[in-house]
């Protein structure tokens, strides 16, 4: 049995935990499902989703808990979206805490502040999906992984070693199959 857990630091927790239910449940898989708050809680798990939210307030936090060196030293699979996204890189356009676990350059609200939320059809893993930009950023370079969807030329999806990170939001569409992508990749981990 495996351990997912969701960083319960801020941002929008139960859309993911309903969504790796879900997959769970497609895939057949049984898995603890845990809201990470604390380095205890983390120690816990073998996969960790960071979600959407204010990324500039979860580096924060994530420093002020030890989250951060945590996170970084307990070396498991992580995916993140939107935030999370930016968070896993190692340089955004801002000055913020970041995990750096994804070479990557990161553009913040990279599809404009105003126009804050659209939803927008992408092809990621060889079909159709549905992508919910909220404030989105997108990857500006890429140092070491591969592409997984494009949006307007730019990166919105990636997977790096065993990191994935999304700049839409996979936990507010039905389909699973980003959720179902980072579980296989943590039990990969795990065997
Ligand atoms: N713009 C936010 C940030 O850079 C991300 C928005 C989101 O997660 N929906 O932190």
């Amino acid at each position: 049995m495996i351990s997912i857990g969701i960083l319960d630091l801020q941002g929008d927790i139960s859309e993911h935990f309903e969504a790796v239910k879900k997959a769970l449940k497609k895939l057949d898989i049984k898995s603890d499902i845990l809201r990470v708050k604390t380095v205890s809680d983390l120690s816990k798990c073998d996969g960790l989703i960071i979600s959407g939210g204010e990324s500039t307030v979860i580096g924060k936090l994530m420093d002020k808990t030890d989250m951060k060196l945590a996170i970084i030293d307990q070396n498991i699979p992580v995916m993140g979206t939107c935030a999370g996204l930016v968070l896993l890189a190692t340089e955004t356009d801002y000055k913020q805490p970041l995990l750096g676990l994804i070479d990557m350059k990161v553009k913040r609200n990279g599809f404009g502040r105003q126009k804050a939320s659209f939803e927008e059809e992408i092809e990621i893993f060889g079909s159709k999906y549905r992508g919910v930009f909220i404030r989105a950023p997108y990857v500006e370079e890429l140092k070491d992984g591969i592409v997984l969807a494009k949006l307007r030329d730019k990166i919105v999806a990636l997977a790096s070693g065993k990191h994935i990170a999304t700049a839409f939001h996979p936990e507010l569409t039905n389909d699973t199959k980003i959720h179902e992508y980072f579980i296989k990749e943590v039990l990969k981990c795990v065997e």
